[in-house]
């Protein structure tokens, strides 16, 4: 069985409907419980939950100090191709827009490996858009072999692979996979894909699955909240994390919380998830999966990050560029969206340490014969 019977299972149950029903008692039940249900967690995502959030609040603090320490996990993105074959509509990079076109050339991508590093990153996520031509599989294998001479953790956030395909790139030196299903509405998703194969929402939904089997030691989810109503997304997130989690124990699940942010195109948000609303997604979460990571990027402000920040976050972006070469090469580019927290690792990291938090560069090191000598 894969998520899918699942997803439609929620997807066909009137969730408006069911989020307005809840009541203050069922709240109480969802907080005060030793372990949380799918149906705690869709109480402590309601409306009705909204009066109890410093509760939730303490709750979470003290579960994410109980299994993550005060702790925070930094990593980079790098972005090697913005080639796009699909029409996303809320996405700069999106096929139809006329935008510069690049994709980096091997020294090219060591001289970004080099730049980046300078910096003391450790763990670093690489991007495409999805242009199997211009970042095929063969392609990213040969970065991941030139990264990976000065990264030990490497991610990747591209296109759905088969598992193969993802094996493959754990063989060279990828230990961690982000996909986004951008919403789980399975009737909304066309509209928002018409065309290009990320089309295909089965085939996007089972991606992290077939993630866990190739063998990564992190897969990272997540919804675009705005997309849809956040809260449907977010209890859809949070499920599907659930399942990853009891299928594969032997995997790290994190759960990403992307907010809709201006970009090259025009489209603007179905909804908008505020502050607060992120405030409520994240405790809800904390409290519905006590040992998931938690990712918080650049998207969000540096006042926002860190007011959060003991609220279940345990992984963080720094010193960020969404374009193309952006760590290494000067010039006019145009990013996938912009970034809100412009603060560079050793920013980060001294007001980290300001609020008490540890920043961890690298917790993880490889010593397995298949992948060669350790960093
Ligand atoms: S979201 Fe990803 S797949 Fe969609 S247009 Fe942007 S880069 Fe391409």
């Amino acid at each position: 069985m894969s998520f899918y019977p699942i997803c439609a299972e929620y997807g066909a149950l009137p969730l408006a409907e069911k989020f307005a029903a809840v009541t203050e008692d069922d709240v109480r039940r969802a907080i005060n419980g030793t372990t949380a249900s799918p149906e705690d967690f869709m109480a402590m995502l309601s409306p009705a939950a909204v009066p109890f959030l410093e509760e939730m609040a303490q709750k979470a603090n003290k579960l994410t100090e109980q299994y993550f320490g005060k702790t925070i996990q930094m990593f980079t993105p790098l972005y090697l191709s913005n080639y796009c074959t699909n029409r996303c509509i809320y996405c700069g990079f999106n096929t139809t827009n006329n935008i510069k076109r690049d994709h980096l050339e091997p020294e090219q991508v060591e001289e970004e490996a080099k730049a980046i590093a300078a910096t003391g990153m450790k763990q670093l996520l690489i991007l495409t858009g999805d242009a199997r031509t211009k970042a095929s599989p063969e392609y990213l294998e040969s970065c991941t072999k030139i990264l990976s001479k000065y990264f030990p953790s490497i991610s990747i956030e591209i296109y759905a692979m088969e598992v193969e395909e993802y094996a493959a790139l754990v063989k060279v030196g990828v230990d961690g996979m982000t996909m986004f299903q951008e919403t789980y509405n399975e009737e909304l998703y066309p509209t928002l894909h018409p065309a290009g194969p990320k089309k295909d929402f089965h085939f996007r939904l089972n991606a992290p699955e077939r993630a866990c089997k190739a063998g990564m030691r992190v897969v990272n989810i997540g919804a675009l909240l705005g997309l849809d109503d956040w809260r449907k997304d977010s209890l859809l997130t949070g499920i599907h994390a659930a399942y990853l989690q009891k299928k594969y124990p032997n995997v790290d699940i994190a759960v990403s919380l992307p907010r809709m942010r201006p970009h090259a195109g025009s489209f603007q948000p179905a909804s908008i998830a505020t502050d607060r609303d992120m405030v409520q997604n994240m405790l809800a979460l904390r409290l519905f999966l006590p040992r998931v990571g938690i990712t918080v990027s650049t998207r969000e402000s540096p006042e926002f990050r860190e007011q959060i920040l003991p609220l279940g976050v345990t992984k963080m972006s720094a010193g960020v560029s969404t374009e193309v070469g952006g760590h290494s090469q000067k010039g006019e580019k145009v990013g996938q969206f912009d970034i809100s927290d412009g603060r560079s690792a050793a920013e980060l990291c001294a007001d980290l340490k300001k609020h008490g938090y540890q920043p961890v560069f690298k917790d993880w090191q490889c010593l397995d014969e298949h992948y060669g000598e350790p960093i």
